[in-house]
């Protein structure tokens, strides 16, 4: 028999966990009856549509065996098994799903004393068993096989897989438990009393009985002499040491904060608490239960492809679907949880269940629910509020702006934007209760920082009116507002538009008459730019800067930073606006040089057109002839 070697990586790992300090120790045990109890889900799951299972749901269980003098401790379950390929595939290699997100935080560059206290928060599996012991066995039969296999290792230097035979279908995962060394007492795994409270803590929970001899006494009634005497005789009987109801299925007071928290950690590879515990017990025309988390950090690459969402789907306590879509829309797509509803037809395959209508009646109201608790976060508690929506407003706005606005109604009362009065995040709803009797729109702007945008030429009118503006800093944010279009009856206005709603008609018939006034020093500035710009204007947004850049058209100035950000060819241009300032007096200056020095004039142009692509955050295309022109004019 050839000695297999475990890949590399995991003997980091391996060397890791069992040089853990001792109080994480215990968690083997939790890991060791989690796999016993998916292994029994799996098998539980087939029983429900494959009569040929040939077991019921009261069948199942786990068993736990004490044998001191051979200092062994056997987990046993009678759930799905595994083949030959199987063992080799998930016991092999330590990248499995729980150890991979350990392996994910070792790689993060974490030191080692932080290595060690990940192991007590995280699902680490199997391996952690070396922890406690010097060799472990694996005997195991497969569903639907006759041949069993035993996996036998003794940590570092790899392990044997040989046949073997098994009775019945399932694992026994046999614990050579280590002498105990100085401070380290591991012999307390032999201890029913230790085991007991072991599986208290961290296993209650577990859906199936979890079985084991315990330690009993009972009076015996002697008559010696004519004398009555009580003795106590010892005996053990088997029994079942969990409670077996899932967190879920528990009242508040059963199943506090706390205990939710560390379920959703354990379950749900998470080192922190949740933002958000939103628990639910819905009685009517479909009843469910459900206990969903919001995280309080994106996880790694949460904003890319490859993150799957969905919710844990139980139907009467079996579980049914690990990752169930169809819970969840995608504008909560960070949201995690179980949900269990005995009104799912068991046996109903993943396929049909997409279609089902009590299906379709939970995550409706699912869908509700997690908005009603966002928003009582939102006027709770701001600050954590903030920090949600650093990590998931993408999110949310994202789902404002995808499926033609479909959402819009159920998403807008989250969202948040940067108030350049308050300066700091508000509501629309906050904003359109500020706002003064005379003010038309909700006025934006869009930029790289707040601060920026609240300093952007054309905010300065609006923000001296003493209006607010809201300052956009995500590239979505624009065509948010596009689909938004208005909230309670308010347009949303750009601060870059043509119309601000600012001016009277007689200053509206004014400006009229300069523009028209203007039209030959314009076309000549517009000119002297060469086709850079569409058109150039006298402009009704600017009170002390010269210029500024707006647009012509459907495309924005942001929303071409943001195609030019993304891959793809032929991308959409902003026909770009120079508007002037004609009450500033460079306007002056080049409406007199255009009369006496048109050359001038036209350098002039040019410098005015790159400091509005500056202040836009644009790139500018020719610097070096900026400079140069600038260097000129400061020579001369
Ligand atoms: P994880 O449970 O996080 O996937 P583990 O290292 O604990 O990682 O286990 C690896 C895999 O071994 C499991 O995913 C499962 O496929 C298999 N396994 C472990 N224990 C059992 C068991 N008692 N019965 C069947 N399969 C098991």
């Amino acid at each position: 028999m050839r000695k297999k070697q475990f890949k590399a990586e995991s003997k980091r790992l391996l060397d890791l966990m069992v040089n853990s300090i001792y109080t994480h120790k215990e968690i083997f045990l939790r890991e060791i009856i989690s796999n016993a109890s998916d292994a029994i889900d799996k098998l539980c799951y087939l029983s429900l549509t494959d009569s040929n299972v040939g077991m019921n749901r009261s069948d199942f269980k786990i068993t736990i065996k004490i044998d001191k003098e051979a200092r062994t401790l056997t987990i046993s379950d009678n759930g799905i098994g595994m083949t030959e390929e199987e063992l080799e595939e998930n016991l092999g290699v330590i990248a499995k799903s729980g150890s991979r997100a350990f392996k994910t935080k070792l790689e993060e560059g974490k030191t080692e004393g932080a290595d060690i206290d990940i192991i007590g928060q995280f699902g680490v599996g199997f391996y952690s068993a070396f922890m406690v012991a010097d060799r472990i066995i694996v005997i195991t039969r497969a569903y639907g096989s006759d041949q069993a296999y035993r996996w036998t290792s003794e940590g570092e230097d790899g392990y044997t897989i040989e046949e073997t035979e098994k009775a019945s279908v399932g694992t026994d995962i046999i614990l050579e438990i280590k002498q105990d060394i100085g401070e380290e007492h591991f012999s307390d795994y032999l201890e029913v009393y230790q085991l007991r409270s072991l599986i208290k803590k961290y296993s209650d929970y577990v859906r199936y009985p979890i079985r084991m001899d315990v330690p009993k006494s009972r009076p015996v009634e002697t008559e010696e002499n004519g004398e009555k005497k009580t003795t106590y005789e010892s005996y053990t009987e088997e029994e079942t040491i969990n409670s077996m109801v899932p967190i879920w299925q528990r009242t508040r007071a059963e199943a506090t904060d706390e205990d939710c928290t560390a379920f959703y950690k354990e379950n749900f590879f998470d080192m922190e608490d949740p933002a958000r515990i939103i628990r639910v017990n819905a009685e009517g025309s479909v009843s469910y239960k459900a206990l969903l988390f919001v995280p309080t950090k994106a996880p790694y690459g949460y904003y890319t492809k490859e993150f799957e969402k969905g919710l844990r789907l139980y139907t009467s306590g079996v579980m049914i679907m690990d990752r169930c879509e169809d819970l969840l829309p995608d504008h909560f797509r960070f949201v995690k949880g179980v949900v269990d509803s005995e009104d799912l037809s068991l046996n109903i395959s993943r396929e049909l269940l997409q279609h089902d209508r009590q299906l379709k009646v939970i995550a409706h109201a699912l869908e509700r629910k997690i908005k009603t608790e966002l928003l009582s976060m939102k006027t709770e508690d701001a600050e954590k509020y903030n920090q949600f929506w650093h990590e998931f407003g993408l999110q949310i706005k994202y789902g404002i702006v995808s499926d033609y606005g479909t959402h819009r109604e159920l998403l807008e009362d989250l969202l948040i934007f940067h108030s350049a009065k308050e300066n700091k995040l508000i509501s629309l709803d906050d904003y359109v209760n500020a706002m003064p009797e005379d003010q038309k729109y909700i006025y934006y702007a869009c930029g790289e920082s707040a601060e920026r945008v609240a300093k952007l030429p054309q905010a300065e009118r609006i923000l001296d009116q003493g209006y607010d503006m809201l300052c956009l800093t995500d590239e979505v944010d624009e065509f948010v507002m596009n689909a938004l279009a208005k909230f309670k009856e308010k347009e949303f206005r750009s601060a870059s538009s043509d119309d601000l709603g600012l001016e009277t008609e007689e200053q509206k018939k004014i400006a009229e008459d300069r523009e028209k006034e203007a039209k030959d020093l314009l076309d000549f500035v517009k000119d002297s730019l060469g086709g850079k710009v569409a058109n150039v204007k006298l402009s009704k947004n600017l009170k002390s800067h010269p210029v500024f850049l707006s647009t012509e058209g459907p495309v924005t100035l942001e929303m071409e930073k943001y195609f030019a950000s993304i891959p793809g060819d032929n991308k959409p241009k902003a026909e770009r606006v120079l508007e002037l300032n004609a009450d500033h007096p460079v306007y002056a200056t080049i409406n007199s040089l255009w009369n006496e020095n048109k050359e001038k004039a036209a350098k002039y142009s040019e410098i005015l057109y790159t400091q509005a692509l500056l202040i836009a955050g644009m790139p500018i295309e020719d610097p070096e002839k900026y400079t140069e022109l600038v260097c000129e004019l400061m020579t001369k």
